[in-house]
């Protein structure tokens, strides 16, 4: 009896509580600021966006970036972020581009909801751009496939919470160019100094990009850094640029995360792309779209990734593969032969 009364005053508790998180939810929504937000310099020739996005109440709000790469009169959009914030993404980038240049694509790094949500006003507000991905993420981009179910209750939280498009993506077969290679500069848009890397597994056509001139890579979804942790607070936390904030003698810090979703995430090819972003090319700084620390701007360094990798079972692996001088231990190997499987779990 006392268990049942118990049960029925913490449902009364849950509901009250979920009730005014919701509330709270909708006042945030509802003071969305009115001017568009810029895009922000991170370092030479790069810029971003950052956008938030709270699936939940009471979760922290997630950031989304979008970069925007340039060289010379030359722009390309790395991704296109959520659908509840299209209409800001276009006007910062009205704002940012300066009129005699030129937006020589729109680039993603992968095409889950959260990466793709102007696409359908960019390609309107920028008729002649290419949108440039992996062809691994073709069926997703055309309507053929969909990496959530289009309609069912998922599907409008998702779009209450403005992560999922009120209509499915159809971005027209010749708006596309599509990536085959494993690795390739993007200089026939006149951005040399970006290369594309693939790595797959959150996705079957995942994209990394290092940007050689600022030595930046942008890893997109290959790891993300959202995993909360809290520790008893230190006196390096100062200098420590993962604290995302301090309370009552805790440190909130963003642990890194390889955010591995099923159905359309491989969980042993996101954990091998990892490994050789942590060891496979060089670089000072990594940004990954969500991060709760550094707002999209502070970053990894590559020592700090490499520590992370060397605790992780795949990249002991491969690295012991590559001291025994195996193939198998070069993980660019991985790549040149991969081929996009057909993955049939996908909801249709
Ligand atoms: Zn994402």
């Amino acid at each position: 009896m006392q268990l049942n009364c118990h049960h029925s005053s913490m449902r009364t508790i849950s509901a009250l509580v979920l009730l005014v998180g919701i509330a709270l939810h909708l006042l945030q929504r509802g003071r969305q600021p009115s001017a568009p937000p810029a895009f922000k310099p991170v370092t030479d020739g790069l810029y971003s966006l950052i956008q938030r996005c709270q699936p939940l109440p009471f979760l922290p709000g997630v950031p989304i970036a979008v970069y925007l790469v340039r060289e010379g009169s030359s722009w390309a959009l790395v991704d296109a972020g959520v659908p509840a914030h299209a209409g800001q993404l276009v006007e910062a980038l009205r704002v940012t581009l300066p009129p005699n240049d030129t937006l020589a694509a729109i680039i993603l790094t992968h095409s889950h909801p959260d990466h793709v949500g102007a696409l359908p006003q960019l390609l309107q507000a920028y008729p002649h751009v290419p949108v440039v991905a992996h062809e691994g993420e073709a069926p997703f981009l055309t309507g053929e496939k969909h990496y959530s179910p289009p309609s069912g209750l998922g599907a409008r939280v998702a779009r209450w919470a403005g992560v999922a498009p009120e209509t499915p993506l159809q971005v027209p077969r010749e708006r596309l160019h599509l990536l085959e290679e494993p690795l390739m500069d993007f200089s026939s848009y006149g951005l040399e100094e970006l290369v594309y890397i693939v790595t797959p597994g959150h996705t079957p056509g995942h994209i990394s990009l290092l940007h050689s001139a600022s030595h930046t890579l942008l890893a997109g979804d290959a790891l993300s850094f959202i995993r909360p942790s809290l520790r008893r607070a230190r006196d390096s936390d100062a200098r420590d640029t993962r604290v995302v904030g301090t309370l009552a003698g805790l440190t909130l810090r963003a642990e890194p995360l390889t955010l591995c979703l099923k159905p359309s995430c491989d969980r042993a090819k996101a954990d091998t792309s990892f490994c050789m972003l942590a060891d496979g090319m060089q670089y000072d700084n990594l940004l990954a779209s969500h991060d709760w620390a550094g707002g999209g701007r502070g970053g990894w360094t590559q020592a700090a990734l490499q520590a992370v990798a060397a605790s992780m079972p795949r990249c002991q692996e491969l690295s012991k593969l590559a001291a025994e001088g195996s193939p198998d231990g070069d993980a660019h190997a991985e790549y040149e032969v991969e081929e996009q499987e057909e993955e049939e779990d996908e909801y249709e």
